[in-house]
């Protein structure tokens, strides 16, 4: 669903921050990012849609694959057709501000698919219902508690029905009450089949939910493995060091 081969990226003349990375996501796996802070790991998940351009290398979303450093017209197509089957959710929910929940919801297919407002309504509170919140449906963020309004921006993502969902620490914000409620909901999506890549230090999440954990430094893969190897019998120091910090 999604493969990464060889991706380098570079800021400026010499921060090169990602350094030939591969990875090879299946379709349903549910994948956790685990490292260093400046590590790469935001920097990676940005440059899956594009929100940072890579510097050099591959990346293919369910067979649509961007070389980068290639500016094409066609690889620009692809870029734009790639970011509509990434939904992506932040550490800082990044709602508008002036729009109620339902209005966020809709948003994405209004604007960037075209759709009619009425037409997206139904899905949009079929999904504020799935998040757990139909009787906000008319809330603004502001009136909204952090977990709520994490869980209206998984639901605004979801309503552009992408094939795969990159989350990066979207419950470091949050009140340690209102963790569990957002890692429910990705629990929920990884039930159902969602294709997940996060980057969090959920631990229930990683060691429970995941089937991969992968552990970056420095712009690559220290090592990765499914999360009862990772966690109990870490082959390498660094990786030894750096979850003795988190464990
Ligand atoms: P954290 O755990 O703190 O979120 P991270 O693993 O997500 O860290 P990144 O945010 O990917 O790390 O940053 C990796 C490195 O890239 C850091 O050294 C950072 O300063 C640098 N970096 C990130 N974004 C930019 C940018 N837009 N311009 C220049 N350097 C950047
Ligand atoms: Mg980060």
């Amino acid at each position: 669903m999604v493969k990464i081969e060889n991706l380098h990226k570079v800021f400026g003349k010499d921060s090169h921050v990602l350094r030939g990375i591969d990875l090879d996501v299946k379709a349903g796996e549910v994948v956790v990012i685990l490292g260093p802070s400046g590590s790469g790991k935001s920097t990676l998940l940005r440059c899956i849609n594009f929100l940072e351009t890579p510097t050099a290398g591959t990346i293919t979303v369910d067979g649509l694959t961007v070389n980068a450093g290639k500016a094409t017209k066609e690889e620009e197509t692809k870029i734009l057709q790639i970011r509509k089957k990434t939904g992506m959710c932040f550490q800082s929910f990044n709602l508008f501000p002036h729009m109620t929940a339902i209005e966020n919801v809709i948003e994405g297919p209004v604007t960037v698919l075209g759709q009619a407002k009425s037409e997206c309504i139904p899905y949009a509170e079929e999904l504020l219902d799935w998040v757990g919140l139909s009787d906000k449906r008319d809330v603004h963020p502001s009136r909204l508690s952090g977990g709520q309004q994490q869980r209206v921006a998984i639901a605004r993502s979801l309503a552009m029905k992408p094939d795969v969902m990159l989350f990066d620490e979207p419950t470091s914000a949050l009140d340690p009450e209102l963790v569990g409620e957002v890692v429910e909901v990705m629990e929920r999506l990884a039930d159902e089949g969602m294709t997940i890549l996060a980057v969090t230090h959920e631990m229930h999440f990683a060691r429970d939910v995941a089937h991969r954990v992968l552990i970056m430094d420095g712009g690559d893969w220290i090592e990765q493995g499914p999360p009862e190897e990772i966690f109990t019998n870490p082959r390498e120091q660094r990786s030894k060091q750096f979850l003795a910090h988190i464990l």
